[in-house]
């Protein structure tokens, strides 16, 4: 089995398919000096379904598109169609921002999506647009129906929690979850990119949102699924479902880190924080054999050494600190959540 120098396999790919997006949310978008990728840059859903298939080959099991905002891209549900064919895959789902899913859900269920994630940080529609600059809280709550009606199955609902932002917001997310039996992932807020202004102090750790939940819910811990998801899980004790809790900052979980991401174009990135990425595309629109490609993906993955989170954490906890601006990062709007 492929591992990497922890001894970790790729189980997930993450694909990142365009780095447009309609919403500008604060913690994701540099906005001002962010230069969009050339269109001509930007992998050709055959050269995707190329790629995707090597990972397979190399151990993956799980796709997740991602974006920027994945629906952007035209004709997405001809890409879903490719993938989740791909012998071997075991899951194909969606992160999105949820604006176009209301006229998309039914395609994307037809071409074979399993499931979506939807980002939806609060359910103030003002705050929703301050938060997303433009988005439409309205659109994404139609599209997050639709998805439900034609058939994607979970739902899951993913927050990013920012204090003084939206932490007034919990218990209202909680319960739209609950009553309408959606999946539900609190994120702790984290310095993904170079610009979203983080400090420790602006992020509301999992210990926090779970009191907060437990205020008016008793939860019990489950913990993570399959041992390696990211999120620790919580089940309500009086029947409502469940809850999760992402705590990259306060709980890293780098030692059971399994996903390699691919970039809009074409660079295997083998962190969420990394500071720049690995160009198979170069190697594809050169002439490289598939031979070529795997082996070149393997030899990245086992020299990957990245635990970006569990050093921050080790950072935070010393005495010297941790400065988020002394690490150069890609910009998550190329890499995705
Ligand atoms: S910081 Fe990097 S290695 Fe650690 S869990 Fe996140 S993506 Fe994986």
């Amino acid at each position: 089995m492929l591992t990497d120098k922890y001894n970790r396999p790729i189980k997930d790919l993450r694909i990142s398919v365009t780095d447009r997006c309609n919403f500008r949310c604060t913690y994701c978008m540099p906005l001002d000096e962010y230069a969009w990728i050339d269109r001509a840059e930007i992998l050709t859903f055959e050269e995707i379904e190329r790629l995707a298939a090597i990972f397979i080959n190399l151990g993956a099991e799980k796709i997740r598109l991602t974006g920027g905002e994945p629906l952007l891209r035209r004709n997405i549900e001809n890409l879903v169609a490719k993938l989740s064919v791909l012998p071997g895959l075991k899951d194909l789902s969606m992160t999105t921002n949820g604006s176009s899913l209301a006229e998309k859900a039914t395609a994307l269920k037809s071409a074979g999506l399993s499931r979506v994630n939807v980002s939806i940080d609060t359910l103030d529609p003002e705050k929703f647009k301050r938060m997303s600059k433009r988005g439409d809280l309205n659109r994404v709550l139609d599209g997050v129906f639709a998805a439900k009606s034609a058939g994607l199955n979970p739902i899951k609902i993913n927050a990013v929690i920012e204090r003084g932002v939206n932490d007034d917001g919990i218990l209202d997310l909680v319960e739209f979850a609950r009553s309408n039996g959606f999946g539900l992932r609190f994120i702790e807020f984290m310095d993904v990119g170079n610009s979203n202004h983080w400090q420790t102090s602006n992020m509301v750790s999992k210990r926090e949102i779970l009191d907060i939940i437990g205020s008016r819910y008793p939860i019990v811990e489950h913990g993570r699924r399959a041992g390696t998801a990211p999120s620790v899980d919580f089940e309500f004790l009086d029947g409502g479902g469940d809850v999760g809790v992402i705590a990259s900052v306060t709980e890293p979980f780098c030692s059971s880190c399994t996903r390699a991401r691919l970039t809009a174009d074409g660079k295997l990135v083998t962190c969420l924080f990394s500071e720049s990425g690995h160009d198979l595309k170069a190697m594809m629109r050169a002439g490289a054999s598939d031979k070529e490609l795997s082996d070149r993906i393997e030899a990245v993955w086992r020299s990957r050494t990245d635990r970006f989170s569990d050093e921050r954490l080790e950072a935070l906890q010393s005495a010297t600190g941790y400065q988020p601006e002394a690490h150069k990062k890609i910009e998550m709007i190329k890499l995705g959540g």
